[in-house]
C-alpha cells in the first residue's frame, strides 16, 4: 500500500467531473487501499478519488470509532429524502485548517456498489448523510468552501497556502488541526 498525495484547494484538478468506474478490477482494488490508508494518515474520515487525481466515482469512507470499518461507495447515487436542510461543521482533506457550517439536506438515500460489486441501496442521516454528499460534491467537482461567502473563500485560500508552507517546512503532513470536526 501506499499514500497518494492530497490535491489542495483551488487546485483546478479538484473541478474534474468523475466518471464511473466500468470494472473493479485489480488497479482499482489497488487504489482503494491506497485511498483508505491515505484517509487514516491523514487523519480523514472520508476521501473521495477526485482528492488524490483520480477522476472516477470512487469514495471511501470510515465513520467508526476505532477507525477499523472502512466503507467503499463506487459509482454511488445520493438522492435527498427531505427537503429540509441542516446546518454542519464541515472541513475537508483538501481544505486543511478550514472548518465552517454547510447546510444539507440530513436524510439521503445512497445507492451504489462496495468494493466486492455487491449493491448497496441503504438511507443515511446525520453524519453519513453528510459525509456522502460532501464526497459526492467531490465526484462533481464542488468543494464545500463554494458554499460559503466570497470573502470566506479568499480567507480559505490563505489559510490553505499558509498550512501547505508550515507543513513544508516541517515536512510533516500532519499538523494539524485542533478542530475535533470532522475532515472528508
Ligand atoms: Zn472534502
Amino acid at each position: 500500500m501506499a499514500l497518494l498525495p492530497i490535491l489542495s484547494y483551488p487546485d483546478p484538478r479538484l473541478r474534474t467531473i468523475a466518471a464511473p468506474v466500468k470494472e473493479v478490477n485489480a488497479e482499482i482494488k489497488t487504489l482503494i487501499s491506497n485511498m483508505i490508508e491515505t484517509m487514516y494518515d491523514a487523519d480523514g474520515i472520508g476521501l473521495a478519488a477526485s482528492q488524490v487525481d483520480r477522476h472516477i466515482q470512487l469514495i471511501v469512507m470510515d465513520l467508526s470509532e476505532n477507525k477499523d470499518k472502512p466503507v467503499v461507495f463506487i459509482n454511488p447515487k445520493v438522492t435527498p429524502l427531505v427537503e429540509e436542510k441542516q446546518p454542519y461543521e464541515e472541513g475537508c482533506l483538501s481544505v486543511p485548517d478550514v472548518y465552517d457550517k454547510v447546510e444539507r439536506p440530513n436524510k439521503v438515500r445512497i445507492e451504489a456498489l462496495d468494493a466486492e460489486g455487491n449493491a448497496i441501496d441503504e438511507i443515511a442521516e446525520g453524519l453519513l448523510a453528510v459525509c456522502i454528499q460532501h464526497e459526492m460534491d467531490h465526484l462533481n467537482g464542488v468543494i464545500f468552501v463554494d458554499y460559503l461567502s466570497r470573502l470566506k473563500q479568499t480567507r480559505a485560500r490563505d489559510k490553505v497556502k499558509k498550512v501547505l508552507k508550515i507543513r513544508e517546512k516541517q515536512n510533516d503532513k500532519s499538523v494539524a488541526s485542533q478542530s475535533e470536526t470532522i475532515n472528508v
